[in-house]
């Protein structure tokens, strides 16, 4: 099996070190790669690279932008043409339903198609304005911040890498890159895009390797000027306070426990199947997950039936094979997603269906988790509480508006949330008072490359995304000018 590196200044190299390890397929433990597996001496080569690229070479961000957006579309339309190979890699790699993958694939073509645009909108804005030492005039301008360090999670692995390599692109900074040590197949592929893309050496620089080592030299590195990260809570504080050497810029994009609300007028059979997409969608393995379900009282014997007739009838298999749910990411994943449940239930909560490991037919050489549903959940339980990052709900009722607004904030993350009704006024007063970036009206986790994604509270903060996305991975810059050169005569002696 041929060993996939590094790529570090527009060369691909091994870990300094030798190291290596085995990517498997969690739906049957075949190994499907073997890659590099590095350390802080490989991440300090890649962060002198693009501190290289970026400072003294300048050549990336002295690129005019409408050069920058062609390379980019170059980038968005090599990812078409290899599509359908990334989609079955990260498929094989993360374990999830192959149309989930193709759509994961789409959507990163469009994201560097969108950045590759929105880098050609105006940047910036100019002021008119005077003071006691005359006429000036103001503008600001959009640069890049520099060198850029961004660490990526499992579940979406060339999704992730794309929200934060687009528009850190788009923008002109230098970067290095570590994905998630489990799902690095796309990532190197991409990497290879760049390359024959005709990135300049130094600007992409791609390391991979485990936290510990790798990304805890991104987080900590004086050389590194902005470091952007997509995983858990307890990860994003560690990076945080890393990053605190050099004060670099921080974007963390973590965990969440979110709400999807469901009052008592809802379509309920809408409201049934975007609870679905809401908590099974990748496994469940998604950040905005809503996880927890809160429903009016009324018609939760109705609704919660309904929901259960229909998770039995999921479907659960090898991502290839385009089930409804697909391999968890690891055993590690599976064991912690199991222990939730198990523990769910000694603290009271009923389990109304799945809530074990799926070993049917080919499945038992995999790992596969029934989609699991637990009602008469409370709020100070851990379920309630806690992310699984799988495709297991908690199940809770309300009986007022304003007690689905308090259960619903009644935890310290703040990434997602949704509301099924049909009283327009009613969706919006709840979204209105949800403390979450990102909501959903009559729908749950439909993501656009044009929308700011990002959380309140525990889930983070920076945005993704959207005009946000590309702000984030830009310093601003204020240029006064004197429209009167000459003496001011402030010192009259
Ligand atoms: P994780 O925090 O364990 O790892 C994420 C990444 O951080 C990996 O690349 C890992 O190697 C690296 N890492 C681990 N320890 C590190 C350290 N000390 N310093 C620097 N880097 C380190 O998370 P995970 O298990 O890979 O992903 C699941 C989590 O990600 C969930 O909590 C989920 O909510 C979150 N997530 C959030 C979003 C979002 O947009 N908010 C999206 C996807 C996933």
């Amino acid at each position: 099996m041929n060993l996939r590196m590094n790529y570090i200044n527009g060369r691909w190299q091994p870990a300094v070190s030798g190291a290596t390890r085995e990517i498997t397929d969690p739906a049957n433990g075949e190994t499907i790669g073997l890659v590099a597996d590095s350390d802080a001496d490989d991440a300090r080569a890649a962060i002198a690279a693009a501190k290289h690229a970026f400072y003294a070479d300048g050549r990336w961000r002295r690129t005019p932008a409408p050069k920058r957006a062609e390379l980019l579309l170059r980038v968005a339309d090599a990812i078409g043409d290899r599509a359908d190979e990334l989609a079955r890699l990260d498929s094989r790699d993360n374990g999830k339903p192959l149309r989930e993958a193709r759509c994961d694939i789409d959507d990163a073509a469009a994201c560097f198609r969108y950045y590759a645009g929105l880098i050609g909108a105006p940047q910036g804005g100019v002021y008119e304005v005077s003071d006691a030492f005359g006429p000036m005039h103001a503008f600001s301008m959009h640069e890049p911040v520099g060198v850029c360090a961004q660490i990526t999670p499992w579940n979406y692995p060339l999704l992730m890498a794309t929200w934060k390599l687009a528009p850190a692109l788009a923008a002109g900074n230098c970067v290095v890159f570590k994905p998630s040590e489990l799902t690095p197949l796309s990532a190197i592929a991409l990497f290879e895009i760049f390359e024959q893309a005709g990135l300049p050496p130094g600007t992409a620089n791609l390391v991979l390797g485990i936290g510990a080592t790798v990304g805890a030299e991104l987080a900590a590195s004086h050389d590194v000027d902005m470091i952007t990260f997509t995983g858990s809570t307890p990860t994003g504080q560690a990076i945080a306070r890393a990053a605190v050497g050099n004060l670099k810029k921080v974007g963390l994009e973590l965990g969440g426990k979110s709400p999807n609300i469901v009052f008592a007028d809802a379509d309920l059979e809408g409201a049934v199947e975007w609870a679905m997409i809401g908590v099974f969608f990748n496994q469940g393995e998604v950040c905005s997950a809503g996880a927890r379900i809160l429903v009016e009282e009324s018609i939760k014997d109705r609704f919660v039936g309904r929901l259960a007739e229909r998770a039995r009838a999921i479907t659960i298999g090898r991502g290839l094979e385009d089930p409804d749910i697909g391999a968890i990411v690891s055993q590690a994943q599976l064991d912690k997603i199991l222990g939730f449940v198990e523990r769910a239930q000694a603290q009271g909560a009923r389990l109304v269906c799945g809530g074990q490991r799926h070993v049917a037919g080919d499945c038992a050489k995999g790992l596969f988790m029934q989609p699991t549903l637990l009602d008469d959940c409370t709020p100070d339980m851990e379920i309630v509480r806690e992310e699984v990052f799988g495709p297991v709900a908690s199940i809770q009722t309300f009986r007022t508006e304003a007690e689905a607004i308090q259960m619903a904030n009644d935890t310290r993350y703040g990434l997602a949330g949704g509301v099924f009704t049909t009283d327009g006024a009613r969706a919006l007063r709840v979204v209105r008072e949800l403390r979450a970036g990102i909501t959903w009206i009559n729908c749950y986790n439909p993501t656009f490359n044009e929308a700011p994604w990002g959380g309140y509270k525990m889930s983070g903060y920076g945005r993704e995304l959207g005009v946000n996305g590309l702000l984030e991975y830009q310093q601003v810059k204020q240029v006064s000018t004197n429209l009167r050169p000459g003496p001011v005569g402030w010192y009259t002696r």
